[in-house]
Formats: C-alpha cells, sequence, structure tokens
C-alpha cells in the first residue's frame, strides 16, 4: 500500500525526530523554530524543487533559481519571520554555463531583495534537483503557527490564489502573449515570498500557512493543525480579472480551490479584529475575507449558499492514484 506524503512523515520521521529542549516547534508547521538565542528564535525551512515535478523541464533557468528561493521565503513569510540565511543543493545532470549563469541570476536578484546570504551547500551530478534551506529571525513573544485558528476567527486569504495555476496550465499550452497570459505567467514563474505580510500578520493572526499545494488541501492542514473546521463562501475568493479572460468560472474555481503555487498566505483573524482587515491593503496586498472557521473539523464549501463540490482539491506528492 502506497503511503500518502504526511503519513510517510509521520510514521518514518516525526515518530522518532527526538528530544531535545531547545526545539520551539519542530516537524508539522511551514518552518521550525528552534530556542537558540535569549532574545529571539532560530526559524529554519527547507523545500525541494524537481524538474518536471515543481516547473517545467524547459523552464528558464533564472526562474528555476528565483523559484527555489521564493517557495522557501514563502514558508518563512507563513512564520512571521524575516530571512537571513540560506544553503543551496544543487543536483544537476551536467555543468553548463549559461544554464549556471541565469540559475545564479535569478537565485541571487531574489536573495539580494530580502538581504538574504549564501552560507554554503553542496553540489552533486545527477537528475536536476534543487533545494535550498533558509534560516531566519523571530522574536521571542510571537509567531505564526499553523494550529492557532479557533472556532469563530475570519478565514482570510492574500493575493489571487488560482493565478499561478492558470498561468501554469497557459505555460503548459503554450498560449500566445497578451498582458492576460504575461501577468498569469508571472504568478507561476516569479512567486513573490510574502515576508512583509506575514510580518504584519504576526501580531495580528491567530493562525497563518503558505499554499503550496493548493488553497482547500492546504485549509485542511491548518483546520487539522487547529483541531477545528472551516466553511468557505466560494463566492468571496479574489476574482481575477486576467483569468476571466481565459477561463470560465468552472475552470477558475478549480484552480483557485485546487490549483498549487500560489505562495499566497492562509490565515485567521480573531473575531473581533476581522472588520478591520476585510478587503483591505497590508503591506500592499489585498486580504480578501474568505470564510470562518467552525468546531465541525471538516471544511465545507458553500456557493451563493448552497453547499457545493469542488472539482480538485490539491496536491499530494505520494497521492493514491
Ligand atoms: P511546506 O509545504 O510548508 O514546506 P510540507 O508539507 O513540505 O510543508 O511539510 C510538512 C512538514 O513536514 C514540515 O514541517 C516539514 O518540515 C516536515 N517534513 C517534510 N518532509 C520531512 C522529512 N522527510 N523528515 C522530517 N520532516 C519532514
Ligand atoms: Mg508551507
Amino acid at each position: 500500500m502506497s503511503l500518502a506524503e504526511f503519513e510517510i512523515i509521520a510514521k518514518y520521521f516525526a515518530a522518532q525526530a527526538g528530544e531535545r529542549t531547545d526545539v520551539a516547534l519542530g516537524i508539522g508547521d511551514d518552518a521550525a523554530v528552534l530556542d537558540v538565542d535569549p532574545d529571539r528564535k532560530l526559524v529554519l525551512a527547507m523545500d525541494t524543487i524537481v524538474a518536471g515535478v515543481h516547473f517545467l523541464e524547459d523552464a528558464d533557468p533564472f526562474d528555476i533559481g528565483y523559484r527555489a528561493l521564493a517557495v522557501n521565503l514563502s514558508d518563512l513569510a507563513a512564520m512571521g519571520a524575516v530571512p537571513s540565511w540560506m544553503a543551496l543543493s544543487l543536483s544537476m545532470p551536467a555543468a553548463d554555463e549559461r544554464w549556471l549563469e541565469r540559475f545564479a541570476a535569478g537565485l541571487f536578484e531574489l536573495a539580494r531583495a530580502h538581504d538574504v546570504h549564501l552560507i554554503g551547500g553542496d553540489t552533486v551530478r545527477g537528475p536536476l534537483v534543487v533545494t535550498v534551506q533558509v534560516g531566519g529571525w523571530v522574536e521571542n513573544d510571537r509567531w505564526l503557527t499553523r494550529d492557532g485558528a479557533r472556532a469563530g476567527d475570519a478565514l482570510f486569504v492574500s493575493g489571487v490564489p488560482g493565478e499561478a495555476a492558470a498561468g501554469l496550465a497557459l505555460l503548459r499550452e503554450h498560449a500566445a502573449s497578451g498582458a492576460a497570459v504575461e501577468h498569469l505567467r508571472a504568478r507561476f514563474l516569479r512567486p513573490e515570498p510574502r515576508i512583509a505580510l506575514g510580518r504584519a500578520l504576526r501580531t495580528r493572526a491567530s493562525a497563518a500557512m503558505d499554499i503550496s499545494d493548493g488553497l482547500l488541501t492546504d485549509l485542511h492542514k491548518l483546520c487539522a493543525a487547529s483541531g477545528c473546521g472551516a466553511r468557505l463562501e466560494v463566492e468571496r475568493l479574489p476574482v481575477s480579472p486576467a483569468a476571466s479572460e481565459r477561463f470560465d468560472e468552472e475552470a477558475w474555481l478549480s484552480f483557485a480551490l485546487g490549483g498549487g503555487d500560489d505562495y499566497e498566505l492562509l490565515f485567521t483573524i480573531p473575531a473581533a479584529h476581522a472588520a478591520e482587515l476585510d478587503s483591505k491593503t497590508l503591506e500592499g496586498i489585498g486580504v480578501c475575507r474568505i470564510g470562518v472557521m467552525t468546531e465541525s473539523r471538516t471544511v465545507e464549501c458553500f456557493h451563493r449558499g448552497q453547499p457545493f463540490v469542488p472539482a480538485s482539491t490539491g496536491y499530494d506528492h505520494f497521492a493514491k492514484p
């Protein structure tokens, strides 16, 4: 029997992770939080991207380098942390200098934008696989986790989830260029880690995570970690003017609910403070109230008041066929 991603981690790794008391938060969230400094916490995350899985085989190496760091910074954003360092492990079939130059340009463009310093790594021959580990800091008093949501909290999302999946669909079909197509492709190729938003949410949100596998899948994870459920009002999801030029409502909803790669933040705000954020921008990023957390322990979707069954729910690397 094949195991799902979370079952593999739970059974073989989390169960015997260790006993150290300086691990303030270990496996199960977007990043680990370590107690190594009296004044602040060290936050570490690691993500791997694989050719043909996380980026197209013929992708521009600039975008591969950018993405390898972006997906990691997104995990730090989800903790409310400030990034500082990265380590890079690179497996590639051959040392192609033109490829390496573009790859490094993409990686360091984003690294410079966030003042991230490359501190080490590993370089081997093999299939094209890029692993980045990032480290950063968060204040001692509060950081963001997936497990703090409570029934009654308002559920929010940043940006426009679904645009990245729409962009990937257009890349796959080699759609002709145009403003809408360019916008959507860029949302897939150059996700913007929401570091400043995560910092702003650090003292406001009861729970947060980044959306990497799809809004619904990741909402299930947030609910499971928090021991509650959610009611999602599908018609409240942010609309993409660019995507509505290219896709019908059914296709768009399947991108918005099930498409991954958005790297937006999904977060909950205690009811008393939800109105202050509703349809506002925070650090220049639109945030949208899309539902409410419930006691039910399930995620229920409604569309204009009617129960709604989504066509696609998200991504699991080891999902059973
Ligand atoms: P994210 O998408 O936010 O990076 P993942 O879904 O990849 O998170 O992982 C969920 C949690 O499981 C994270 O805390 C991650 O560090 C941990 N994890 C994933 N793979 C392993 C592994 N092989 N060993 C230990 N922990 C793991
Ligand atoms: Mg994450």
